[in-house]
Protein backbone atom coordinates (compact mmCIF):
# COMPACT_ATOMS: atom_id res chain seq x y z
CA UNK A 1 0.00 0.00 0.00
CA UNK A 2 1.50 3.55 -0.99
CA UNK A 3 0.27 6.63 0.97
CA UNK A 4 -1.29 8.43 0.17
CA UNK A 5 -4.21 6.45 -1.51
CA UNK A 6 -5.16 8.71 -3.84
CA UNK A 7 -7.99 9.36 -6.87
CA UNK A 8 -5.45 6.89 -9.14
CA UNK A 9 -5.13 4.17 -6.59
CA UNK A 10 -6.21 0.74 -8.01
CA UNK A 11 -7.90 -1.80 -5.66
CA UNK A 12 -7.20 -5.57 -5.45
CA UNK A 13 -8.58 -7.39 -2.32
CA UNK A 14 -9.36 -10.86 -0.66
CA UNK A 15 -13.03 -12.35 -0.48
CA UNK A 16 -13.98 -14.82 2.15
CA UNK A 17 -16.61 -15.26 4.87
CA UNK A 18 -14.92 -15.17 7.60
CA UNK A 19 -12.41 -12.33 6.66
CA UNK A 20 -10.96 -11.37 9.96
CA UNK A 21 -7.95 -14.20 10.32
CA UNK A 22 -6.30 -13.31 6.79
CA UNK A 23 -2.91 -12.49 6.28
CA UNK A 24 -3.22 -11.54 2.80
CA UNK A 25 -3.36 -7.66 3.27
CA UNK A 26 -0.77 -7.69 5.36
CA UNK A 27 1.59 -9.35 3.01
CA UNK A 28 0.90 -7.94 -0.03
CA UNK A 29 0.37 -4.41 0.44
CA UNK A 30 3.80 -4.33 2.18
CA UNK A 31 4.68 -6.30 -0.95
CA UNK A 32 3.18 -3.83 -3.19
CA UNK A 33 4.38 -0.58 -1.09
CA UNK A 34 8.61 -2.04 -1.55
CA UNK A 35 7.91 -1.87 -5.44
CA UNK A 36 6.42 1.54 -4.81
CA UNK A 37 3.42 1.16 -6.63
CA UNK A 38 -0.19 2.64 -6.59
CA UNK A 39 -2.45 0.13 -5.20
CA UNK A 40 -3.91 -0.95 -2.32
CA UNK A 41 -5.05 -4.49 -1.51
CA UNK A 42 -7.98 -4.75 0.98
CA UNK A 43 -10.51 -7.61 2.84
CA UNK A 44 -13.80 -7.97 1.66
CA UNK A 45 -16.51 -9.93 3.84
CA UNK A 46 -18.62 -11.67 1.66
CA UNK A 47 -21.29 -14.40 2.49
CA UNK A 48 -21.77 -17.48 0.37
CA UNK A 49 -25.55 -15.91 -0.58
CA UNK A 50 -24.13 -12.57 -1.81
CA UNK A 51 -21.43 -13.95 -3.81
CA UNK A 52 -23.11 -13.62 -7.15
CA UNK A 53 -23.69 -9.22 -6.39
CA UNK A 54 -20.34 -9.01 -4.93
CA UNK A 55 -18.52 -10.26 -7.97
CA UNK A 56 -20.16 -8.26 -9.89
CA UNK A 57 -19.68 -5.31 -7.66
CA UNK A 58 -15.80 -5.97 -7.74
CA UNK A 59 -16.24 -5.81 -11.81
CA UNK A 60 -18.13 -2.68 -11.24
CA UNK A 61 -15.55 -1.26 -8.91
CA UNK A 62 -13.03 -1.47 -11.50
CA UNK A 63 -10.53 -3.92 -9.00
CA UNK A 64 -7.74 -4.99 -11.05
CA UNK A 65 -7.81 -9.06 -8.87
CA UNK A 66 -8.75 -10.36 -5.75
CA UNK A 67 -8.16 -13.59 -3.83
CA UNK A 68 -10.49 -16.26 -3.04
CA UNK A 69 -10.43 -18.18 0.68
CA UNK A 70 -12.73 -19.88 2.79
CA UNK A 71 -15.55 -20.57 1.68
CA UNK A 72 -15.63 -19.24 -1.52
CA UNK A 73 -12.49 -21.58 -3.09
CA UNK A 74 -15.15 -23.89 -5.10
CA UNK A 75 -18.45 -21.75 -5.28
CA UNK A 76 -16.34 -18.72 -7.21
CA UNK A 77 -16.19 -20.72 -10.07
CA UNK A 78 -19.85 -20.52 -11.25
CA UNK A 79 -19.35 -16.96 -11.79
CA UNK A 80 -15.84 -16.72 -13.98
CA UNK A 81 -15.81 -16.90 -17.10
CA UNK A 82 -12.78 -19.42 -17.67
CA UNK A 83 -10.35 -21.21 -15.36
CA UNK A 84 -6.76 -22.74 -15.90
CA UNK A 85 -6.48 -26.53 -16.07
CA UNK A 86 -4.77 -26.74 -13.05
CA UNK A 87 -7.50 -24.79 -11.10
CA UNK A 88 -10.06 -26.99 -12.71
CA UNK A 89 -8.23 -30.24 -11.89
CA UNK A 90 -7.85 -29.16 -7.80
CA UNK A 91 -11.65 -28.03 -8.17
CA UNK A 92 -10.95 -24.86 -5.98
CA UNK A 93 -9.85 -21.30 -7.13
CA UNK A 94 -7.56 -18.62 -5.17
CA UNK A 95 -6.91 -15.90 -7.70
CA UNK A 96 -8.91 -14.03 -10.11
CA UNK A 97 -8.47 -11.55 -12.51
CA UNK A 98 -10.22 -9.57 -14.86
CA UNK A 99 -10.17 -10.62 -18.42
CA UNK A 100 -12.23 -8.69 -21.75
CA UNK A 101 -14.39 -11.96 -21.53
CA UNK A 102 -15.11 -11.76 -17.55
CA UNK A 103 -12.89 -12.81 -14.78
CA UNK A 104 -10.38 -15.38 -15.08
CA UNK A 105 -9.49 -17.91 -11.83
CA UNK A 106 -6.17 -20.31 -11.43
CA UNK A 107 -5.07 -21.62 -7.93
CA UNK A 108 -1.88 -20.72 -7.02
CA UNK A 109 -1.76 -23.10 -4.13
CA UNK A 110 -0.41 -26.06 -6.03
CA UNK A 111 2.85 -23.47 -6.99
CA UNK A 112 2.68 -22.54 -3.20
CA UNK A 113 3.58 -25.90 -2.27
CA UNK A 114 5.99 -26.80 -5.08
CA UNK A 115 8.30 -23.66 -3.81
CA UNK A 116 10.35 -25.11 -0.90
CA UNK A 117 10.46 -28.62 -2.89
CA UNK A 118 11.41 -27.06 -6.09
CA UNK A 119 14.44 -25.41 -4.22
CA UNK A 120 15.94 -28.85 -3.20
CA UNK A 121 17.24 -29.68 -6.73
CA UNK A 122 16.56 -33.30 -6.61
CA UNK A 123 14.45 -35.74 -8.68
CA UNK A 124 11.25 -36.89 -7.48
CA UNK A 125 10.68 -39.84 -9.88
CA UNK A 126 10.95 -42.56 -7.19
CA UNK A 127 9.22 -40.49 -4.21
CA UNK A 128 6.43 -42.14 -2.85
CA UNK A 129 3.98 -39.58 -1.02
CA UNK A 130 2.15 -39.56 1.72
CA UNK A 131 -0.74 -37.10 2.32
CA UNK A 132 -2.32 -37.38 5.79
CA UNK A 133 -5.85 -35.38 5.16
CA UNK A 134 -8.55 -34.72 2.25
CA UNK A 135 -9.67 -31.56 2.71
CA UNK A 136 -8.61 -28.69 0.29
CA UNK A 137 -5.28 -28.05 0.85
CA UNK A 138 -4.81 -31.79 0.02
CA UNK A 139 -6.76 -31.37 -3.37
CA UNK A 140 -3.57 -28.76 -4.24
CA UNK A 141 -0.65 -31.23 -2.91
CA UNK A 142 -2.23 -34.12 -4.97
CA UNK A 143 -1.97 -31.66 -7.92
CA UNK A 144 1.75 -30.85 -6.96
CA UNK A 145 2.65 -33.78 -6.31
CA UNK A 146 1.71 -35.16 -9.80
CA UNK A 147 2.80 -32.27 -11.61
CA UNK A 148 6.74 -32.80 -9.71
CA UNK A 149 6.72 -36.41 -11.30
CA UNK A 150 6.27 -38.23 -7.72
CA UNK A 151 5.93 -42.27 -8.18
CA UNK A 152 3.10 -42.71 -6.25
CA UNK A 153 0.26 -40.85 -3.57
CA UNK A 154 -1.28 -42.27 -0.62
CA UNK A 155 -4.11 -40.76 1.20
CA UNK A 156 -5.14 -41.14 5.01
CA UNK A 157 -7.79 -39.94 6.40
CA UNK A 158 -10.35 -40.89 9.20
CA UNK A 159 -13.87 -40.77 6.99
CA UNK A 160 -14.32 -43.90 4.70
CA UNK A 161 -16.90 -41.95 2.76
CA UNK A 162 -14.84 -38.91 2.36
CA UNK A 163 -11.44 -40.93 1.71
CA UNK A 164 -13.53 -43.30 -0.90
CA UNK A 165 -14.98 -39.72 -2.42
CA UNK A 166 -11.74 -37.78 -2.77
CA UNK A 167 -9.73 -40.99 -3.94
CA UNK A 168 -12.48 -41.21 -7.21
CA UNK A 169 -11.97 -37.55 -7.94
CA UNK A 170 -8.82 -37.78 -9.58
CA UNK A 171 -9.74 -39.08 -13.15
CA UNK A 172 -6.77 -37.92 -15.22
CA UNK A 173 -3.08 -37.96 -12.50
CA UNK A 174 -0.22 -39.57 -14.12
CA UNK A 175 0.86 -40.83 -10.40
CA UNK A 176 -1.45 -43.51 -8.64
CA UNK A 177 -2.89 -42.57 -5.31
CA UNK A 178 -4.08 -45.14 -3.12
CA UNK A 179 -6.14 -44.31 0.11
CA UNK A 180 -6.07 -45.63 3.69
CA UNK A 181 -7.99 -45.14 7.01
CA UNK A 182 -6.20 -43.42 9.17
CA UNK A 183 -5.74 -46.22 11.75
CA UNK A 184 -3.98 -48.31 8.53
CA UNK A 185 -1.34 -45.32 8.81
CA UNK A 186 1.75 -46.69 10.28
CA UNK A 187 2.42 -49.79 8.31
CA UNK A 188 2.24 -47.57 5.48
CA UNK A 189 5.09 -45.05 6.67
CA UNK A 190 8.32 -46.83 5.76
CA UNK A 191 7.94 -46.66 2.20
CA UNK A 192 6.92 -42.57 2.40
CA UNK A 193 9.58 -40.39 1.30
CA UNK A 194 7.61 -37.30 1.50
CA UNK A 195 5.00 -36.98 4.31
CA UNK A 196 2.97 -33.93 3.93
CA UNK A 197 -0.02 -32.89 7.03
CA UNK A 198 -2.65 -31.33 5.52
CA UNK A 199 -4.88 -31.63 8.88
CA UNK A 200 -5.36 -28.69 11.22
CA UNK A 201 -3.77 -31.64 14.01
CA UNK A 202 -1.49 -29.45 15.56
CA UNK A 203 -2.20 -25.64 14.88
CA UNK A 204 -2.18 -22.87 17.29
CA UNK A 205 -3.76 -22.70 19.80
CA UNK A 206 -3.19 -26.37 19.67
CA UNK A 207 0.02 -26.48 19.32
CA UNK A 208 0.92 -29.54 21.81
CA UNK A 209 -0.77 -31.85 19.32
CA UNK A 210 0.91 -33.82 16.63
CA UNK A 211 -0.83 -35.73 13.34
CA UNK A 212 1.58 -38.61 13.49
CA UNK A 213 3.40 -39.73 17.07
CA UNK A 214 7.24 -40.24 17.86
CA UNK A 215 6.63 -43.64 17.19
CA UNK A 216 5.38 -43.75 13.64
CA UNK A 217 8.11 -41.08 12.73
CA UNK A 218 10.57 -43.37 13.67
CA UNK A 219 9.27 -45.47 10.87
CA UNK A 220 10.72 -42.98 8.28
CA UNK A 221 13.40 -43.22 5.92
CA UNK A 222 16.54 -41.22 7.52
CA UNK A 223 15.94 -39.42 3.82
CA UNK A 224 12.34 -38.58 4.16
CA UNK A 225 11.20 -35.19 4.21
CA UNK A 226 8.25 -34.39 6.57
CA UNK A 227 6.64 -31.32 5.04
CA UNK A 228 3.44 -29.57 7.31
CA UNK A 229 1.27 -27.00 5.89
CA UNK A 230 0.62 -25.41 9.28
CA UNK A 231 2.85 -22.35 9.72
CA UNK A 232 2.04 -21.44 13.19
CA UNK A 233 3.16 -22.79 15.87
CA UNK A 234 6.63 -22.79 14.36
CA UNK A 235 7.76 -25.07 14.35
CA UNK A 236 4.78 -27.46 14.91
CA UNK A 237 5.28 -30.72 17.01
CA UNK A 238 5.02 -32.77 13.69
CA UNK A 239 8.38 -30.83 12.57
CA UNK A 240 10.04 -30.61 15.60
CA UNK A 241 9.60 -34.01 16.28
CA UNK A 242 11.04 -34.97 13.23
CA UNK A 243 14.01 -32.16 13.39
CA UNK A 244 15.22 -33.85 16.19
CA UNK A 245 14.69 -37.23 14.64
CA UNK A 246 16.86 -35.70 11.92
CA UNK A 247 14.71 -35.24 9.05
CA UNK A 248 14.44 -32.78 6.82
CA UNK A 249 11.69 -30.65 7.54
CA UNK A 250 9.61 -27.99 5.36
CA UNK A 251 6.98 -25.42 7.18
CA UNK A 252 3.88 -23.78 5.61
CA UNK A 253 5.37 -20.29 5.42
CA UNK A 254 6.59 -20.47 2.43
CA UNK A 255 3.81 -22.40 0.82
CA UNK A 256 1.55 -18.79 2.07
CA UNK A 257 4.37 -16.62 0.65
CA UNK A 258 4.50 -18.16 -2.73
CA UNK A 259 0.81 -18.37 -3.64
CA UNK A 260 0.50 -14.50 -2.62
CA UNK A 261 3.64 -13.33 -4.77
CA UNK A 262 2.25 -15.69 -7.34
CA UNK A 263 -1.09 -14.08 -7.29
CA UNK A 264 0.56 -10.55 -7.11
CA UNK A 265 2.60 -10.85 -10.42
CA UNK A 266 -0.54 -12.15 -12.23
CA UNK A 267 -2.02 -8.80 -11.19
CA UNK A 268 0.75 -6.26 -11.45
CA UNK A 269 2.79 -7.94 -13.93
CA UNK A 270 6.10 -8.16 -12.18
CA UNK A 271 7.66 -10.28 -9.45
CA UNK A 272 7.24 -9.02 -5.89
CA UNK A 273 10.24 -9.36 -3.18
CA UNK A 274 9.81 -12.99 -1.46
CA UNK A 275 11.59 -11.74 1.56
CA UNK A 276 9.43 -8.67 2.08
CA UNK A 277 6.55 -10.62 2.18
CA UNK A 278 7.98 -13.20 4.75
CA UNK A 279 9.26 -10.89 7.02
CA UNK A 280 5.97 -8.85 7.12
CA UNK A 281 4.00 -12.54 7.65
CA UNK A 282 6.73 -13.71 10.36
CA UNK A 283 6.36 -9.79 11.91
CA UNK A 284 2.53 -9.99 11.91
CA UNK A 285 2.28 -13.54 13.42
CA UNK A 286 4.92 -13.05 16.05
CA UNK A 287 6.67 -15.84 14.45
CA UNK A 288 10.45 -17.55 15.31
CA UNK A 289 12.38 -16.58 12.15
P1 LIG B 1 -10.15 -28.53 5.31
O1 LIG B 1 -10.65 -28.45 3.91
O2 LIG B 1 -11.09 -28.29 6.44
O3 LIG B 1 -9.50 -30.00 5.48
C1 LIG B 1 -8.98 -30.46 6.71
C2 LIG B 1 -8.73 -31.96 6.62
O4 LIG B 1 -8.16 -32.40 7.86
C3 LIG B 1 -9.98 -32.82 6.39
O5 LIG B 1 -9.62 -33.88 5.55
C4 LIG B 1 -10.27 -33.34 7.80
O6 LIG B 1 -10.97 -34.56 7.80
C5 LIG B 1 -8.89 -33.55 8.33
N1 LIG B 1 -8.83 -33.60 9.79
C6 LIG B 1 -9.17 -32.62 10.65
N2 LIG B 1 -8.99 -33.05 11.93
C7 LIG B 1 -8.54 -34.33 11.83
C8 LIG B 1 -8.19 -35.32 12.80
N3 LIG B 1 -8.23 -35.08 14.11
N4 LIG B 1 -7.77 -36.54 12.35
C9 LIG B 1 -7.71 -36.81 11.02
N5 LIG B 1 -8.05 -35.91 10.06
C10 LIG B 1 -8.45 -34.69 10.47
O7 LIG B 1 -8.94 -27.54 5.53
P2 LIG B 1 -7.84 -27.07 4.47
O8 LIG B 1 -8.27 -25.82 3.82
O9 LIG B 1 -7.50 -28.25 3.64
O10 LIG B 1 -6.62 -26.68 5.44
C11 LIG B 1 -5.97 -27.68 6.19
C12 LIG B 1 -4.74 -27.13 6.89
O11 LIG B 1 -3.81 -26.64 5.94
C13 LIG B 1 -5.03 -25.94 7.83
O12 LIG B 1 -4.19 -26.07 8.96
C14 LIG B 1 -4.63 -24.74 7.01
O13 LIG B 1 -4.21 -23.65 7.82
C15 LIG B 1 -3.44 -25.30 6.23
N6 LIG B 1 -3.23 -24.60 4.96
C16 LIG B 1 -2.05 -23.94 4.80
C17 LIG B 1 -1.80 -23.28 3.63
C18 LIG B 1 -0.48 -22.55 3.45
O14 LIG B 1 -0.37 -21.72 2.53
N7 LIG B 1 0.52 -22.83 4.25
C19 LIG B 1 -2.75 -23.27 2.60
C20 LIG B 1 -3.95 -23.95 2.79
C21 LIG B 1 -4.18 -24.62 3.99
P3 LIG B 1 -12.56 -34.63 8.16
O15 LIG B 1 -13.28 -34.02 6.99
O16 LIG B 1 -12.79 -36.08 8.34
O17 LIG B 1 -12.74 -33.81 9.41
Amino acid sequence: MKFPIVGTTQLLGVIGDPIGHTLSPVIHNRALAALGLDYVYLPFAVKPADMAVAIAGLGALNVQGFNVTIPHKQSVIAHLGEITPLAAQVGAVNTVWPTEKGWAGTNTDVQGFLAPLRSLSQSWQETQVMILGYGGAARAVVAACDQLGCQGMTIAGRNPEKLAAFGQSWPQLKAPLKTILWEHLTPNLSEAALVVNTTPIGMAPHGDQSPLSQEQLAQLASTAIVYDLIYKPRPTRLLAHAHAQGLHTIDGLEMLIHQGAIALEQWIGQPPDITVMINAAQEFLGLNC
